[in-house]
């Protein structure tokens, strides 16, 4: 039987990672993978996460099954930080899933199985593994401009023009915050006119956020997935904890049904707990209890969300830095989107062709289409990558 498997396409980034080991080179800077590096390239656990940890193995006493769709306690306490007060808690069903990726996997079986004509809108570009898994779950995907390669900013009218043509019942899946790969994000207004466009169409929207706190703050990259939540009939959102609690490989993620028919509440948490059931049954648990521990205890939460903003405003600052060193060497402000992105991605907007020659000439491994990961560099390798764009002509 095996015989018949054909070779799956490698992942880029992983393969591009594989690259970047072999490479002799001391002055390399590796841009690719998409994970949080301190200024010394570490990926570290935060304060909180091992104070958690710690306190679990003196107070846990079982590892037994939780539930189906994880530890209540776990959604409450990251609806409450995600949406806020935005949404009656009796309006939203929610559930416990292996990581972000894990939420958005079940997202897509999930409007399958409500809608098998639905559409699924993904913005130009999007994370790939969207496309990938959609094609996997076999769901029609529509690409909607969204990055406007000229500018590096949102092409707010080519999005608004290509959304127009879904129709009744597609999908809208939108970026809660810190858009990957771009690093291009919608303002409070655009939101707005996005979510009258979604009601207006009946269209039906998607949030995926696995950066809250990487962009403007907390509260601040929450905005858009509130007016979502609180503005529309109903809406599915898949939220990571992997980067902004640095739980890479704990799989700790949400998958939240949100709807204004109370009513629907009872059903939709049957249906999550139905899919978790199918997939993988139980979701993991010790990345979730964490989680869970911080948010709902104020020293270690504001430990957290102390270290937490540090993160954000060390990428702010390597930001600000790399593009006054663009602006220094081109003599021109066409690098001042770098500044104005938010998150841990730009999108250079360059050619593949330019992406490989700063990786042979100077050791710069962004992905091929030309994703930077900001993280990945420190205020002594800004300068090098600086020269290095100018260098390649970009
Ligand atoms: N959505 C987006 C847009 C992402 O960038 C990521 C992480 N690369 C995820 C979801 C899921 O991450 P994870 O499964 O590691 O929680």
């Amino acid at each position: 039987m095996f015989e018949t498997l054909k070779t799956q396409p490698a992942d880029k980034i992983l393969a591009l990672m594989q690259k970047f080991r072999e490479d002799p080179r001391e002055s390399k800077i590796d841009l690719g993978v998409g994970v949080y590096k301190n200024a010394q390239g570490v990926t570290p656990v935060m304060r909180a996460i091992k104070a958690a940890e710690h306190k679990l193995w003196e107070e846990q006493t079982s590892k037994s099954y939780v539930g189906l769709v994880g530890d209540p306690a776990y959604s409450d306490a990251m609806i409450k930080l995600i949406l806020g007060g935005a949404v009656e808690r009796g309006n939203i069903a929610a559930a416990a899933t292996p990581g972000g990726t894990g939420a958005v996997r079940q997202a897509f079986e999930l409007i399958k199985m409500a809608n098998p004509s639905a559409r699924v809108f993904v913005s130009d570009p999007t994370w790939p593994n969207h496309i990938s898994i959609l094609n996997y779950v076999g769901v029609e995907t529509v690409t909607y401009r969204y990055f406007d390669r000229e500018t590096r900013g949102v092409n707010f009218d080519g999005m608004v023009e290509d959304l127009k043509t879904a129709v009744k019942g597609d999908v809208v899946l939108l970026h809660g915050c810190c858009h990957n790969p771009t690093g291009a994000n919608l303002n409070e207004v655009q939101w707005k006119e996005i979510i009258a466009l979604m009601n207006e169409r009946g269209l039906v929207p998607m949030i995926d956020i696995a950066y809250q706190g990487f962009g403007d703050g907390l509260e601040e990259d929450a905005v858009g997935v509130r007016l979502v939540a609180a503005g529309t009939p109903e809406c599915l959102i898949a939220a990571s904890c992997s980067k902004n609690f640095g739980i890479y490989r704990e799989r700790t993620g949400l998958l939240m049904m949100v709807s204004n028919d109370t009513a629907a509440q009872k059903l939709n948490q049957g249906t999550l707990a139905f899919l978790n059931r199918q997939n993988y049954s139980f979701p993991p648990d010790h990345g979730a209890r964490l989680v869970t521990m911080i948010l709902n205890d104020d020293a270690l939460r504001a430990d957290w969300a102390a270290e937490l903003e540090e993160t954000r405003l060390g990428m702010l600052g390597l930001r600000q830095q790399l593009a006054d060193e663009l602006q220094r060497l081109s003599g021109s402000d066409r690098f001042g989107f770098l500044a104005q992105h938010r998150g841990m991605f730009s999108l250079l907007g360059t050619s593949p062709d330019l992406v490989e020659k700063m990786r042979s000439d100077d050791g710069i491994y962004m992905v091929g289409d030309s994703r930077m990961n900001i993280a990945g560099l420190n205020a002594d390798t800004v300068p090098i990558l600086a020269k290095a764009i100018i260098d390649a002509g970009v």
